[in-house]
């Protein structure tokens, strides 16, 4: 899209209902949604949520994506359920592959032990392409050329308040990059050695480093070592250019070679959170009190009774500030940072 084209009203043109409607929202901004043919109730559920919410004042485009095609149903019942425009894309199979230099027996003899100690996914295979998927090659898909923000979204997660405001737009005019809704500690298990690894980065590539940055949201100690506090990927609403940088695409490459997205079983969410904290300034990661959200288990639902009027969720249910949150630790961080540049100010 045009900068012109930007700022009017875009027309599009839907090729699976033959009808045409005007994005209206003025980002260059998308849902980006990740998913199985199987996942096809499941996220017609959320998606009519998110249009009722949010989307059928702002008409932002969906951009489906997927490592098999598509089945028709899938994009009939789907686009059936928007006036924005619907895009399906299938995954190169060089963004969903075990690189050659992965011992498959290491992999084998590590996903036996997980499954014995119960780790989450820890034997799944699918589930590692999908992590390192969407750690690493989400952003360089075709379709996404054009964007520059996304919103990730999944299946069977809710959208409890209505969303009055662009957050899309919110970013742009505050200079923010990445943003979340929940936060928690990750399972140890499944990223033995990814700190280790963080860490070799830093000192090869210290130039990389923000000054101003958020390390102490993802550790106790100054960087020494990893609280296991991240971001849940699962809804994002973020900058592409974050993930397209050099920085990040250095990031990736060093872990990939690490080989820990097969060896253990490292998640897209500590890396993107890992990332995020290290590579931006603090005043660029946002929490979006505003937007209650489910994906089970936890809730994030506002407290403050004036933004209760515009949802259906109970905040006594809210995750915030129960003890395995980590969004505690943030709003106390930026809370402290607050003051301390007030003080400063004089
Ligand atoms: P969890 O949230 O960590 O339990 O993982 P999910 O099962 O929700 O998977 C995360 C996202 O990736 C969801 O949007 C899934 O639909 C999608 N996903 C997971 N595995 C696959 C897969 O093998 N293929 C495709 N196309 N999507 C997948
Ligand atoms: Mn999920």
């Amino acid at each position: 899209l045009s900068e012109s084209e930007i700022n009017g009203e875009i027309l599009l043109q839907d090729d699976i209902n033959n009808t045409t409607s005007y994005q209206i929202g003025k980002a260059k901004a998308c849902f980006i949604i990740l998913i199985r043919n199987d996942d096809l109730h499941d996220f017609r559920w959320t998606m009519r949520q998110l249009e009722d919410r949010f989307n059928h004042k702002y008409n932002y485009p969906y951009v489906f994506l997927n490592d098999v095609p598509f089945t028709e149903e899938f994009k009939k019942l789907t686009s059936a359920l928007t006036k924005a425009k619907t895009e399906y894309g299938l995954i190169p199979p060089e963004h969903w592959n075990i690189p050659k230099d992965i011992d498959m027996e290491v992999v084998r003899k590590n996903m036996e032990q997980m499954k014995l100690e119960d780790v989450i996914y820890g034997d799944s295979i699918p589930y590692r392409h999908m992590c390192r998927f969407e750690t690493g090659f989400f952003f360089r898909h075709e379709l996404l050329d054009k964007y520059d923000y996304y919103w990730r979204v999944e299946p069977n997660v809710q959208f409890y308040c209505d969303i009055d405001f662009d957050p899309f737009m919110y970013l742009k005019e505050n200079d923010i990059r990445y943003s979340f809704v929940i936060s928690l500690y990750e399972y140890p298990k499944t990223i033995p050695t990814l700190w280790n690894s963080v860490k070799e980065f830093m000192e090869k590539y210290p130039d990389y480093i923000e000054k101003d940055n958020l390390v102490d949201f993802i550790s106790n100690d100054r960087g020494e070592n990893f609280n296991l506090c991240h971001f849940w990927s699962n809804f994002e609403i973020a900058d592409l250019n974050l993930w397209r940088s050099e920085a990040y695409m250095k990031f990736f490459d060093f872990l990939d070679r690490k080989g820990g997205f097969f060896y253990e079983r490292w998640g897209d969410a500590p890396v993107h959170s890992i990332a995020a904290a290290l590579f931006l300034k603090k005043h660029q990661i946002h929490f979006f009190n505003e937007i209650g959200y489910k994906h089970e288990p936890f809730m994030h639902c506002p407290e403050d009774a004036s933004l209760q009027l515009k949802c259906h969720c109970n905040p006594d249910d809210s995750f915030d500030f129960q003890g395995y949150s980590c969004t505690k630790r943030f709003l106390e961080l930026k809370e402290y940072w607050n003051v301390t540049a007030i003080k400063n100010r004089g």
